[in-house]
């Protein structure tokens, strides 16, 4: 039984982990501060006396005996991650500092969330992990940007200087059950809109795209990623290749849900990217043929079977 640090583990991606890796036999340590994170995506596993919750900021040092650590506390939406530029830059570059200081004392292995983000608006389509990116390091998006990329610096180095053994990931866009129903991001916003029989707001002229991941290939891409060899350390994508238009992401989810809602097309936020689908080959070859299983449709009826669920509360 491996001891297994989750930051970020009462968040939508980090219970979704919290609740694999115990059903694999694992201890968990879920450490959280809650901003965006719900006690309630965790309360199922609250029973178990193999899962503990600490109610702890990343920003601080943290001392616990752990063989392995998933470092996913950041808030991740763009509403979310803007609040509080700041913090958002301090908790990804000191909670990196932090959660590598642990890995280091106690030879823990330790991957890291990075994101499709540090391509920025990319100029190469699809992205793959080769490309350095297109990231304007003063704009709205630049907090989560760049402490998501000084983050890789710094799991870099200290695998250069220490030898800690690191994995670094790259999400591309995740969406599922527990996403948060007021982070602002699409797929969750289209879906409470659609039940709600509200007008669907497409941003700018709804032609931008973007590559959804159902949460569960996502988790089985970070699980495959930790237990590869310590010689494989990354950057590797992982996200889904199918690439959509946000327009047709609206339509999809009108018609799954059968609602009446119109579309209405809203101003374009500043710097948002034009296009974004991962080239997935890296993760294929390195993650014994990983490749994402549950296709959008599939997909967005499960979380929208969620969101009604919530709505019910
Ligand atoms: P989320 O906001 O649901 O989860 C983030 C969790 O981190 C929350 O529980 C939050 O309370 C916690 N947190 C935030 N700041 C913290 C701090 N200072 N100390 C301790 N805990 C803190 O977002 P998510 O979608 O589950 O994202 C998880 C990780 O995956 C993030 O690192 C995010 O950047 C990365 N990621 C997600 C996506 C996606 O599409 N969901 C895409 C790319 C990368
Ligand atoms: N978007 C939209 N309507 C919404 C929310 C988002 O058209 O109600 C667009 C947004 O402008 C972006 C895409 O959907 O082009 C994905 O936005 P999200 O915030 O989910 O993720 P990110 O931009 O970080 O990929």
């Amino acid at each position: 039984m491996k001891k297994i640090l989750v930051t970020g583990g009462a968040g939508f991606v980090g219970s979704h982990l919290c609740e694999r890796l115990l059903k694999e036999g694992h201890y968990i340590l879920c450490l959280d501060n809650y901003f965006t994170g719900d006690k309630r995506n965790i309360v199922h596993l609250l029973d178990s006396h193999f899962f503990e919750v600490v109610r702890h900021d990343v920003t601080m040092p943290f001392y616990a005996e752990v063989d392995e650590i998933y470092n996913l506390a950041c808030p991740a939406s763009p509403i979310h991650y803007q609040d509080n530029a700041i913090k958002t830059v301090k908790t990804s570059v000191m909670g990196a500092i932090n959660m590598l200081g642990l890995a280091k004392r106690k030879n823990a292995k330790i991957l890291q969330a990075s994101t499709s983000e540090v391509y920025g608006d990319p100029k190469i389509h699809p992205q793959p992990e080769t490309y350095w990116g297109n990231v304007n390091p003063i704009g709205q998006r630049s907090c989560y940007d760049e402490g998501k990329r000084c983050a890789e610096t710094l799991f870099v180095n200290y695998h250069l200087q220490n030898d800690v053994r690191i994995k670094i990931i790259r999400i591309f866009n995740t969406y599922g059950p527990r996403m948060h129903p007021n982070d602002g991001r699409v797929v969750s916003n289209f879906i409470l809109q659609a039940l709600r029989g509200e007008d669907i707001t497409v941003y700018g002229d709804g032609m931008q795209t973007r590559s959804f991941q159902y949460v569960d290939d996502l988790v089985e891409g970070m699980i495959r990623t930790m237990n590869t060899e310590d010689a494989f350390m990354g950057p590797v994508n992982i996200g889904n290749p199918n690439e959509f238009t946000i327009l047709q992401l609206a339509q999809t989810v009108i018609k799954l849900i059968g609602s009446k809602s119109k579309v209405i097309h809203l101003p374009l936020p500043a710097d948002d990217p034009l296009q974004r689908q991962p080239d997935i080959a890296l993760a294929k070859e390195k993650l014994n043929g990983w490749e994402p299983k549950i296709q959008l449709e599939e997909g967005l009826f499960r979380t929208i079977e969620y969101f009604k669920s919530i709505l019910r509360r």
